[in-house]
């Protein structure tokens, strides 16, 4: 019989309630909170290949399977990372139930999406170009060469996204990787490093290329920054994991935290704007780093822009409904994990809104600056929106609450001078105009994607190219024919 905990008997009581339009729950109820690591979550196949029980055993397969990737010639890479791809487009639609399940956090049809977007859109070998210099003295040759063994501890957020990203980018360098994932999503995590290794021998790749420590800890993970067969420690995560990272005394490259302010002048279009505003700030119930976390709108059309989220499916609360919401959403002046990830609807049914089902997107509420819902991030679909008095106002606002992450901003505006001004004191990773969030990540928008988006570290959207080091070859008086 298939074990239920409490968490989710409250959630589903909680679902029935709202179905039934009951009143508010005077104490909010606990939702599902995902995987905790230790019990099975229902029935994730369990993956094996490539994953070891221990931390040590893990990073030495890895070092095994890094010498044979390093010795593979470049066409077969190239079929390992087309399978790679392949094998998470045919499995998305469980892997992105099964993430769902196991972390109890996001939208299953956006989990798709993102699958989708990292299996189509992460740069391969191809990214990997060789640079040629030639003169009176001979030729330069530089080329890109594998580390060898990176570690990757990555988040319960974005779990098979960042793990199908970050071994794409890592295998088509020639390395190998050894993930240490968040505990909350690790069967799932496991079972996707599982079809990897499917898919590169497949391709007739090596084993171990990509590997996976069965029951992870921040134990393993510190084991493992400081192992001395990994040479680079590529963390995503909260600012914790970056500042591990950071001491581990390798070569680090950190995809810490955001919280990306969307700015809406007097000359924006107020009705596309708020449509992209919905749709970034509620991909995956806002647990995407880059997704909108609060909106700064100039006051004179601020009024207007609250009506068009509302036609957007943003659900409008009032000044007393959004005290009881810091009631159910905080913790003190800390964000409550519970509701992190959940349904707006979920959400709102803890403050007698319901009726709301899974259609509802975001709730809005009106705060000034220094209100918690603004200077923190809060990863779920509860968006604040402050009024500023002019553009320059708001820009200066959203550089104070990105908190200097120089991670993701957004702004909505036709006018060319405040988009220029916003881009250059920003100083972002990603700066999105006149869209949606996620068009930075390549999610309708031009260019490549990557999961693991190092502002900490300087690297931005990370490809092969990081994971990879520069040589250089010269020949003297030789090999130019011009
Ligand atoms: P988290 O920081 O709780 O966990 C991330 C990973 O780090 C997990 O594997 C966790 O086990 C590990 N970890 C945490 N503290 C550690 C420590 N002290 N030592 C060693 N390992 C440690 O984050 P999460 O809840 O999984 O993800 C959400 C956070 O990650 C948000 O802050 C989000 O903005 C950020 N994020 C950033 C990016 C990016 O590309 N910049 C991408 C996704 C998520």
């Amino acid at each position: 019989m298939a074990m239920i905990d409490d968490a989710r008997i409250d959630e589903i009581v909680a679902r029935v309630l709202e179905r039934l339009g009951a009143g508010a729950t005077p104490a909010p109820a606990r939702p599902a909170s995902g995987g905790d690591g230790g019990r099975r979550a229902s029935n994730i196949p369990r993956g094996t290949l490539g994953v070891y029980a221990d931390a040590d055993e893990a990073a030495r397969a890895a070092r095994r399977g890094f010498e044979a990737n390093e010795r593979t010639p470049v066409a077969t890479r190239i079929r390992m990372v087309e399978n790679m791809r392949r094998a998470v487009l045919a499995n998305n639609e469980a892997l992105s139930r099964f993430a769902v399940e196991e972390t109890g956090l996001g939208r299953y049809e956006d989990k798709l999406a993102k699958n989708r977007l990292v299996a189509e859109k992460t740069p391969g070998p191809e990214i990997l170009r060789p640079v040629a210099y030639t003169g009176d003295d001979g030729l330069m040759l530089t080329e890109r060469a594998p580390y060898g063994v990176l570690l990757a501890v990555t988040p319960t957020t974005n779990p098979t996204e960042t793990i199908l990203c970050n071994a794409i980018g890592m295998v088509a360098g020639g390395n190998a990787v050894v993930f240490n994932v968040h505990p909350s999503a690790a069967q799932v995590c496991n079972w996707c490093v599982h079809l990897l290794n499917e898919a590169i021998l497949a391709a007739g790749g090596p084993r171990d290329c990509v590997v996976s420590v069965e029951r992870p800890t921040i134990d393993s993970a510190n084991l493992l920054m400081k192992h001395p067969l990994v040479r680079i420690v590529v963390v995503t995560g909260g600012p914790a994991v970056v500042k591990a990272a950071m001491a581990s005394g390798k070569k680090t490259i950190g995809a810490g935290p955001g919280n990306p302010p969307a700015v809406v002048d007097e000359t924006a279009d107020l009705a596309k704007a708020a449509e992209a505003i919905v749709r970034g700030a509620s991909l995956d119930n806002n647990i995407v780093c880059i997704a909108e976390k609060e909106i700064l709108a100039v006051d004179s059309i601020a009024s207007e822009l609250v009506r068009q989220l509302q036609r957007n499916k943003a659900l409008l609360l009032d000044a007393r409904q959004t005290k009881e919401l810091e009631k159910v959403v905080l913790e003190g002046d800390h964000v409550a994990k519970d509701w992190v990830g959940k349904d707006a609807g979920l959400i709102a049914a803890q403050i007698g809104l319901t009726g709301h089902g899974h259609d509802l997107r975001i709730l809005l509420c009106e705060v000034d600056e220094q209100h918690p819902f603004v200077q923190h991030e809060l990863l779920m679909p509860v968006i604040p929106l402050v009024r500023c008095k002019s553009a320059t106002d708001a820009i200066a606002m959203a550089v104070r609450v990105e908190h200097g992450f120089h991670h993701t901003a957004t702004m909505h505006s036709t006018n060319i001078d405040h988009m220029a001004a916003m881009a250059r004191v920003c100083n972002c990773s990603i700066f999105v105009k006149n869209d949606a969030s996620h068009a930075g990540l390549g999610l309708g928008g031009e260019g490549y994607t990557s999961f693991t988006i190092a502002s900490p570290t300087g690297e931005g959207l990370t490809t092969a190219v990081h994971f990879t080091r520069e040589r250089r070859c010269t020949l003297k008086e030789a090999f130019r024919f011009v």
